[in-house]
């Protein structure tokens, strides 16, 4: 399972058929792609919480990037959500308690990494300002505890975290895709600052995963990335200007128009290189996912942030290959709804033979699925996988003053200088 944040149709369909996604193209074109519904509020923690437990946010716990009080609201100096605030399981926990191995890297609030029975857990944390200011988790180069189950994975991988660090060896490879900015362009030298601490924090993440799927595929293998989302956050005013109601400068257009296009290329490539990593790409179910599409946004306000965004849930994407998926092709025109981002832990259930419960939200999508499959694996329905699970306790930190740390950590490298905007 490969999520890609914020990945949407309209920009992915144009790149396949240019020959620029030719790993999500494939896929299509030996299974089946289409659309993912979506729900409000499209924020990264809570959807992608909803996406590995089936769960709806009320039911699950995780309501935004930081705590939220009873109105709802944001508390103002409220902690990240953690692992620990989770209500229910997520499918790693239902998955290796009942036997089955399970992989996952970089999933949201899957800090700190759960002792799961039968998995490796590679977590990721985002400190309150990162949630702010660029919605993602980079990685920690410095050191943060409980990142991995089993907890010798994290000294395993210290190479591939150090080379992560915002001016490390991956500087190079984002230079060789994204190009730098002009210096005097001060909002676009922010931005590109903080896509690139998204960029270092993917990077690490999908060769994390590769080393881990060599050592061993397990049952279910499960990997987060976060830049489409971050490069359409940032970039659509110079990919869509028409789209504006103010003048976007033509030598930032030129500049910056392909930032968007790029980042769904390296995605893609990501895609490409960890399939290539399995002993029998063709041989394994895949699943591709976005949690929602994206657009122009804030069209009256030049200087803001974000210029796409994804606040009416734009519906996301789907790519499902392999072993008893139905062919059904690259969609000629406006591609089907095939599910909603609740569907996708009872779908896995299904797949890793596990029973599937009443209590969630979305449904096995057997319409993914060849008749002949269907008939060879009846619905199975069993109880909620929620008793004797472990009760919700408050987020954790790291270590004391994370978030400050964090902050400054960003402001000596030069990727802060002003206050984060406070209406997001
Ligand atoms: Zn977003």
């Amino acid at each position: 399972v490969i999520g890609l944040d914020g990945l949407d149709w309209k920009v992915a369909r144009p790149l396949m058929d240019q020959g620029r996604m030719p790993h999500l193209k494939a896929l299509a074109e030996r299974g089946t792609a289409g659309l993912l519904e979506t729900f409000q509020p499209t924020f990264s923690p809570v959807v992608w919480t909803s996406i590995a437990t089936g769960m709806r946010p009320e039911q699950h716990g995780i309501l935004f990037f930081s705590q939220v009080g009873p109105d709802g609201k944001p508390l103002p100096n409220g902690l990240p959500y953690t692992s620990n605030c989770r209500k229910v399981p997520a499918i790693w926990n239902i998955a290796g308690e009942h036997g089955r191995e399970v992989l996952d890297v970089g999933w949201w609030v899957s800090w700190p990494a759960e002792a799961v029975p039968h998995g490796r857990i590679f977590a990721s944390y985002a400190a309150q300002i990162q949630g702010n200011i660029l919605w993602k988790a980079g990685v920690w180069t410095n050191g943060l505890s409980d990142l991995s189950f089993p907890p010798a994975l994290q000294d395993q991988m210290s190479d591939l975290l150090e080379a992560g660090a915002p001016q490390g060896p991956l500087g190079a490879e984002y230079d060789a895709r994204f190009g730098r900015v002009d210096p005097r362009w001060k909002m676009e030298v922010q931005w590109d600052k903080l896509f690139r601490v998204a960029f270092h924090g993917d990077r690490t993440h999908v060769r994390i995963m590769e080393r881990l799927l060599k050592e061993k595929v397990s049952a279910l293998n499960m990997i987060y990335i976060g830049l489409p989302d971050v490069a359409g956050h940032f970039f659509w005013r110079y990919r869509e200007p028409q789209a504006f109601h103010y003048k976007v400068a033509p030598e930032k257009i030129s500049r910056l128009k392909d930032h968007i296009d790029v980042a769904y290329e390296t995605v893609d490539a990501w895609v490409g290189e960890i399939l290539q990593t399995l002993p029998d790409p063709e041989g394994t179910r895949i699943l591709v996912i976005s949690d929602h599409g994206m657009h122009a946004a804030n069209l009256d306000r030049p200087n803001f942030p974000q210029s796409g965004a994804h606040e009416d849930a734009p519906p996301g994407v789907i790519f499902a290959a392999g072993p008893g998926i139905a062919v059904t092709g690259l969609p000629a025109g406006d591609p089907a709804v095939l599910g909603s981002v609740y569907d996708v832990t009872p779908t896995l259930l299904e797949w890793l033979d596990l029973k599937n419960p009443s209590d969630m939200a979305g449904k096995p999508l057997r319409g993914l699925m060849t008749p002949k499959w269907r008939e060879a694996h009846p619905i199975r329905t069993g109880p909620s996988y929620t008793r004797g699970f472990r009760a919700a306790t408050p987020p954790r930190v790291p270590r004391e003053d994370a978030n400050l740390e964090f902050k400054q950590g960003l402001e000596e490298l030069g990727y802060l200088e002003s206050s984060p905007p406070k209406d997001h």
